[in-house]
């Protein structure tokens, strides 16, 4: 028997699993004789990308759910070490450590937030990286009714103006409105605010030119206070310090920075500086024999000139070419390039709307009620997978093409 090693079932994973499933189903090969095993440390599919909301019930797929119907094993382990030469790849189950060997392996371990060495952060601060964080977040909000009064009881200080801190903070003006008005509110009830930081001129500064008056508008709609260029230096408990003003604040969110799972480093290539192992259109890590890569752990030119972006829009693309091409190389099949022609970045503003951007220069397409809709779409359809247990729909869902952009609502082009 062969075998096929997935690690991770985030984004790109999920999608390489079932990539792989759908290709070994076309070419008739006995799944007795080709195994596709998925390893994750937790037992879900994470839609990771939803962990600023403020309800996550929907966000955690079974595995089994989806594996199970097309044939996928999977287990609950943590990757500790991958070995290309031995093709070997250690885990750790319980308190159990485990080898497995590989025909072929997939590193889909995707990244995780970059903490600097700030003092408190670790200990008092908040992110929404992971489901446990988002949830450890929303707890914490709805529990600041509970604790003492005071200046910044219902204050966030949000780090990072970029993609993630601008919805991590929009959002938490509904978060903190709602906890506030949970319990009787006097005439000494703290007020919402959120204050909004990045060490950078812009919030927002890798949007462009036409999305940035947009996200403005939007902040300043929702009362949300900015401080550019400046830096968060420490975190307390009922505070942040930012350049060295004491801002009273019982939430402090750092969404500043992402790197690639440290795991890459375990392959012998010159990673990005994100920590990315490079990978070509077919998904393979140049110069390493039976190594695939996709989604966060990855990168390559997407479009052949534009470096793929760390996102869940080319991680799902980038696993099922993977899962395809992983089992085509095994059998000497050809192989399906990727390559994808357009880039989209849908922004949710919280109460405010979303803002829908087009290209790689990012220029506004829709804002407001309209691109929340889209939004919506993206957020709890578009990026499921089919959870009906049906084999069939699952399997065509992981065919390996690049799908349309996302509909567009509103008055400069109609939905697809
Ligand atoms: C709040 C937030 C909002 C976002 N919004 C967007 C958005 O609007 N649009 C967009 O395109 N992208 C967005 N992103 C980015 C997107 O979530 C990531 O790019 C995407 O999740 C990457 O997919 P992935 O499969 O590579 O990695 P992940 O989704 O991180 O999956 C990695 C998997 O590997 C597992 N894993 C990691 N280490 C180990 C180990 N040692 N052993 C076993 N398992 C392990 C994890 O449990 C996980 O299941 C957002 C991210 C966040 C945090």
């Amino acid at each position: 028997m062969q075998r096929i090693l997935i690690l991770g079932a985030g984004f790109a994973g999920l999608w390489s699993a079932l990539g792989a499933a759908r290709r070994r189903d076309e070419l008739g090969i006995d799944p007795a004789r080709l195994e596709i095993l998925v390893i994750d440390q937790n037992p879900w599919h994470s839609i990771r990308v939803r962990n600023y909301e403020s309800e996550l019930e929907q966000t955690r797929i079974p595995l089994t759910e989806v594996l199970d119907p097309v044939g996928v094993k999977h287990l609950a382990g943590l990757v500790t070490d991958i070995d290309v030469l031995k093709r070997e790849v250690a885990y750790q189950a319980g308190d159990q450590g485990h080898l497995l060997t590989y025909d072929r392996v997939v590193i889909a371990l995707g990244s995780h937030l970059f903490r600097p060495a700030i003092p408190g952060l670790r200990t008092c601060g908040f992110d929404v990286d992971t489901y446990e964080a988002g949830c450890r977040l929303n707890q914490h909000v709805a529990d600041l009714p509970k604790g003492p009064s005071g200046p910044g009881q219902y204050t966030a200080v949000v780090v990072g103006g970029g993609l993630t801190g601008i919805e991590a903070a929009t959002e938490l003006v509904s978060k903190l409105k709602q906890a506030r008005g949970s319990a009787p509110v006097t005439a000494e009830t703290p007020p919402v605010r959120v204050v909004l930081i990045d060490r950078n001129a812009w919030i927002g500064s890798d949007m462009g030119d036409s999305a940035r008056p947009v996200i403005a508008e939007a902040l300043q709609a929702l009362g949300i206070e900015t401080r550019v260029e400046a830096s968060l230096t420490a975190v307390e408990a009922d505070a942040a310090i930012v350049d060295g003003e004491r801002i009273p604040a019982r939430t402090v969110v750092w969404c500043a920075g992402m790197r690639a799972n440290p795991l890459t480093e375990d392959i012998p290539v010159p990673r990005d500086r994100l920590g990315r192992l490079p990978v070509d259109p077919f998904m393979r890590v140049p110069g390493v024999p039976a190594v695939f890569a996709a989604g966060d752990a990855a990168w390559l030119p997407i479009d052949g000139t534009h470096l793929s972006v760390m996102s869940c829009q080319h991680g799902r693309p980038m696993g099922r070419f993977a899962g395809n091409n992983v089992v085509s190389d095994l059998v000497g099949q050809p192989m399906l390039p990727l390559s994808i022609d357009w880039y989209t970045t849908i922004l949710d503003l919280g109460a405010w709307g979303a803002v829908y951007t087009e290209g790689w220069d990012r220029v506004v397409v829709t804002k407001g009620a309209e691109a929340k809709r889209t939004k919506e779409i993206i957020n709890r359809e578009r990026i499921y997978p089919p959870r009906s247990g049906n084999r069939r729909e699952i399997l065509d869902a992981a065919a390996p093409v690049v799908q349309k952009p996302p509909p567009v609502f509103g008055n400069l082009r109609t939905s697809s």
